[in-house]
């Protein structure tokens, strides 16, 4: 009876740490939470190969079964609340762990080991037991954590709004399989007699209640801003993958589907905020506004799906010219827009090397480019006033005869004048 007592004692102890640090985890890190469940491990695989308590009933049941099943439910309620990937970091952490415990090992042994006043020698050989078991129960757990959260969001269609059945019976199952593993190794490498299996059986079904209604508590108390609906599960993988999924559309959102540069929208939000941090911070920035020349005649004389290849082409030679992927945007048809955070005349040479980039890629006969480039200390106010000054210039390079790139004018003279040209109007559609 005190055995029980003292059981569950640990399981509330075991809980509420642990509960603190999850809760605790945009504060503090997740970190935090996952090393504790590392540290655990230890405890765990060392009381499962030496510590065996009384239950009731005649039971024996291995120390381990109440902080092995509140791992097990602590590995859920990572999944619940954030996600599978998440899950596989401390199992890949405490699998390489445990592997290169027993790689350590084999080398302590190589030692030539110094008496201890007390006379007490290291039990090198208790280590080794240890060291496979924990790479054995981590495999375990590996397996255990896949399982879990198939059956967690498997139940979830027909016991979706009974919480606390769908914990517990996702809980109790794998337990159940865990138990079945975990004794076999516990059998052959620290002959453990069957009486263990069964207590450590009935130990862990008793845990799995415990921690069920426990994890429901703190869902409901602590955590109840989102509720997760059933997902469907297609696959292992599909499952699996969410977090991955989620963070591939959420890179796409935004994003123009042809050239999978970002779009418009996204210029007028990332140019605003760059534009505002860049005067409040006295850097430079420069934008220039690359615009495809006789595009129209691409497209005739070559068809609209080739006009599509040749803008796709035109996006990849803007990309590699450029040092990250977020500075070049789709701003129309055939238009582009390139915020760089140099000043003027090294702005200049970008563009005047995307110039040359795309007339030299041998894209299609004779594709070309023109290039308004327009600068932050030329001009007061905000991305507007620094768009209309580059798409000015981008004019003035398309009169001048195109190809070719335009931006502040030297001294005396205006943009007009550098390109050559006035501006014509009605030279675009
Ligand atoms: P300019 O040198 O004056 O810029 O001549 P342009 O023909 O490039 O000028 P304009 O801006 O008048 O025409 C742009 C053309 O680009 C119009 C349209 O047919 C074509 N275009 C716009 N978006 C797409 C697209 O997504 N795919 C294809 N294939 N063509 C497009
Ligand atoms: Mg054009
Ligand atoms: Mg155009």
């Amino acid at each position: 009876m005190t055995n029980s007592l003292l059981l569950l004692g640990e399981a509330l102890f075991y809980f509420g740490s642990m509960a603190v640090l999850f809760r605790l985890r945009r504060a503090i890190g997740i970190g935090v939470f996952m090393c504790a469940v590392g540290v655990m491990h230890f405890l765990e695989t060392y009381l499962a190969s030496t510590f065996y308590v009384e239950l009731p009933f005649g039971m024996v049941s291995p120390g381990s079964a109440v902080l092995f099943s509140g791992k097990l439910v602590m590995l859920l309620l990572l999944y619940m609340k954030e996600d599978a990937r998440t899950v596989r970091q401390p199992i890949y952490g405490l699998l390489f762990g445990n592997t290169l415990m027993i790689g350590l090992v084999l080398l302590l042994r190589l030692h030539e080991v110094a008496p201890l006043p007390s006379g007490q020698v290291a039990d090198i050989g208790f280590v080794d037991q240890m060291g496979w078991l924990m790479v054995w129960g981590t495999t375990l757990l590996y397996i255990d954590a896949i399982l879990i959260i198939l059956l967690y969001e498997k139940l979830g269609h027909h016991l979706g709004r009974f919480r606390f059945a769908r914990i517990l019976a996702s809980v109790a199952a794998i337990l159940t399989f865990d138990q079945v593993g975990f004794f076999a190794a516990l059998h052959f490498v620290a002959g453990a007699p069957l009486e263990v299996f069964f207590g450590g059986w009935a130990a862990k079904m008793a845990a799995a209640a415990v921690y069920s209604a426990l994890l429901c508590a703190y869902l409901r108390v602590f955590e109840k801003r989102y509720e997760a609906r059933p997902r469907e599960i297609a696959d292992v993988f599909h499952a699996l993958t969410y977090r991955e999924r989620y963070e591939a559309l959420v890179e796409q959102a935004g994003r123009d589907s042809l050239t999978g540069l970002l779009h418009r929208g996204r210029f007028e939000d990332i140019g605003r905020e760059r534009v505002a941090r860049a005067r409040d911070e006295g850097r430079p920035l420069s934008l220039l506004i690359v615009d495809a020349d006789h595009f129209k005649s691409i497209n005739d004389r070559y068809g609209h799906a080739e006009g599509d290849r040749v803008l796709k082409m035109v996006a990849d030679e803007l990309r590699r010219a450029v040092e990250t992927d977020d500075q070049v945007f789709r701003i129309g048809g055939e238009e582009f827009a390139v915020l760089s955070p140099y000043p003027h005349a090294v702005a200049r040479l970008l563009a005047e090397n995307i110039r040359e980039r795309i007339r030299f890629a041998g894209i299609t006969p004779n594709l070309s480019v023109s290039i308004g480039i327009a600068s932050l200390d030329e001009r007061p106010g905000g991305l507007a006033a620094l768009f209309a000054l580059a798409d000015e210039r981008l004019y003035a390079a398309k009169a001048a005869g195109r190809d070719r790139v335009v931006g502040q004018a030297p001294a005396g003279t205006s943009p007009a004048d550098e390109a050559g040209a006035s501006r014509p109007e009605a030279n675009r559609a």
